[in-house]
């Protein structure tokens, strides 16, 4: 069996889908490694780190060979179309959107597996990925605000007086969210925090934050949040409102699966604040927490910093690479056993994750989308 890790070709991804450490691990698989020539350079892992692997020069050279294909961004349509019959794909798939590239794969019977498929179950927490990567973006969000911000973030008593701590808000307090709560603490600043589900009280609240009360509750399916009616949004805001107005960074991590990121932020609320604060919105890339938001720029409204950050867990590469190297390889020991791929269907990971096989769009809300 022969695993390929191609080069990265998104704009902007400096990640890699396998780094030289956990590459070690793959003896145990039995499994012969091919990376393309240059894969890890972004990331500060040059080719000859990767022991034991065969370098390939080249896209085409190296997916001709191979039977599992490794990537941290899913192939484009073009290339999907042209990935070898009957290989198996793993990586971030998006199959809430991109449908011509799904039915691409599907075409070409690749079995593909989605890490933003993997269930959140106790037994697949270490393959879960969209987990490894929000601690990484919450980390980020949270260093780039104090350092967008005009205002130190930790209190200081110096012989030229004394400097008062910042005051952070945190919306959302899922995995990133938590991890930008603990990430502001460490720097000093004095941190509010607020999430739609009442759990995140109690973690909120043990990293030091304090939890902000509205009143609204929308816990959703699997743990994860539910859209709010318009009522339980306007309600959410107005308390929200006054909490924004007064902070001097605000970090919003606020995200429903498949769906467009809430808004909670308005124009109104962003101009209560004073100048000088500022805003980094997660959510950028799924139409933003803050309604100012515009992805991948920092744009300034009546002297308040929005900044939408596109993919932050690249700016974290060699860690971020690392840990979704991980995660890939414990998904990828649920599939190769002895030297070879036996798909198990009757285990969860490999049925919930599955996107395409054999032909068909396995992940039912995807097949639905595309009939
Ligand atoms: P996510 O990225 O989908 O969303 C981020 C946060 O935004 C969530 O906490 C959500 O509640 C919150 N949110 C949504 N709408 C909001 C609104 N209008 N206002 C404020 N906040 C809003 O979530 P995530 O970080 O990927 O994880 C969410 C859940 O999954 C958590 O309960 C987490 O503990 C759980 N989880 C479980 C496992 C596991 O057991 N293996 C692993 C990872 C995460």
């Amino acid at each position: 069996i022969r695993v390929a890790v191609p080069k990265e070709t998104a704009s902007g991804e400096r990640r890699v889908a396998l780094v030289p450490s956990v590459l070690k691990q793959y003896d145990k698989l039995g499994v012969e490694v091919l990376v393309q020539k240059g894969a890890g350079a972004a990331s500060g892992f040059a080719d000859d780190e990767y022991t034991g692997a065969t370098i390939v020069d080249g896209a085409e050279a190296l997916y001709e060979k191979a039977d599992i294909i490794l990537r941290v961004q899913p192939p484009t349509v073009e290339e999907a179309g042209k990935l070898p019959e009957g290989a198996l794909l793993l990586g971030f798939l998006t199959p809430h959107e991109g449908d011509s590239r799904i039915r691409n794969l599907a075409k070409r019977k690749v079995t593909s597996f989605a890490m933003e498929l993997v269930p959140r179950i106790t037994r697949a927490q270490s393959i879960d990925a969209l987990s490894s990567q929000a601690n990484i973006a919450g980390y980020k969000c949270a260093l780039l605000a104090a350092q967008l911000s005009p205002k130190l973030f930790p209190m200081l008593t110096t012989a030229a007086g004394t400097v008062r701590p910042a005051k952070v808000v945190v919306i959302g307090a899922g995995v990133a969210g938590l991890q930008a709560i603990a990430t502001a603490r460490r720097l000093g600043a004095i941190v509010e925090a607020y999430d739609v589900r009442s759990a995140t009280k109690e973690q909120v609240e043990s990293l030091g934050g304090k939890f902000i009360e509205t009143g609204v509750k929308a816990e959703g399916e699997g743990g994860y949040a539910r859209e709010l009616t318009e009522d339980e949004r306007r309600q959410q805001q107005e308390v929200l409102a006054d909490h924004i107005a007064s902070a001097d960074a605000v970090v919003t991590t606020a995200a429903i699966p498949g769906r467009p990121a809430p808004k909670i932020i308005d124009k109104a609320t962003v101009e209560r604040m004073r100048g000088g604060s500022v805003i980094v919105d997660m959510a950028a890339e799924t139409g933003g927490n803050c309604e100012l938001t515009q992805a991948g720029k920092e744009i300034t409204h009546q002297g308040v910093v929005v900044a939408g950050p596109k993919n932050i867990p690249s700016m974290a590469a060699t860690h971020a690479s690392e840990m979704y190297a991980r995660n890939l390889y414990n998904l990828l020991a649920l599939i190769v056993k002895d030297g070879e791929i036996q798909l198990d269907w009757d285990d969860q990971v490999l049925a919930d994750s599955c996107l395409t096989h054999d032909g068909e769009v396995r992940h039912a809300p995807t097949r639905e989308r595309l009939e």
